[in-house]
């Protein structure tokens, strides 16, 4: 017998980049585990100063992740893969305010840059960070229009 996987075999995955802004990791990674199911040990994550904002964006990993999955030898199941940026100061972007953040997220979102450069992925979540009114960190989910 091959060690090849099988379909049934191959776990599923998941993939999270976020920046490193450490108030909004906690928050994130919890929304990414109730969108999609994956336990805490069942995703890649990766952050950067800037997050999903990145110029270019890094992506590195995430590519890494996906041929895995994709291409070759398969031997995980990419399922998900969320991609995260934040309001209230990120200092991966100095000086832009909250609404040239989010709308610079949206227009990403809408885009579909990160979508068409991991087209093969079932499901793409992107949540914007920020803290509430009590100074707590929440996250709110974004869609394409
Ligand atoms: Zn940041």
């Amino acid at each position: 017998m091959s060690q090849q996987h099988t379909e049934q075999n191959i776990p599923k995955v998941g993939y999270v980049l976020s920046c490193i802004d450490r108030r909004f990791v906690e928050v994130t990674r919890r929304t990414f585990e109730a969108l999609t199911g994956l336990g805490g040990t069942d995703y890649y994550h990766e952050a950067f100063a800037g997050g999903a904002l990145g110029e270019p964006p890094p992506v590195n990993g995430a590519r890494y992740v996906y041929t895995r999955s994709f291409e070759g030898d398969k031997d995980i199941n990419l399922v998900a893969m969320c991609w995260q940026a934040h309001i209230d100061h990120c200092g991966g972007l100095p000086g832009e305010s909250d609404s040239v953040i989010r709308a610079r997220f949206q227009s990403r979102i809408d885009s579909r840059f990160l979508q068409s450069a991991f087209p093969r992925v079932q499901t793409h979540i992107f949540l914007l960070a920020s803290l509430n009114s009590e100074g707590q960190p929440v996250v709110e989910q974004l869609f394409p229009n």
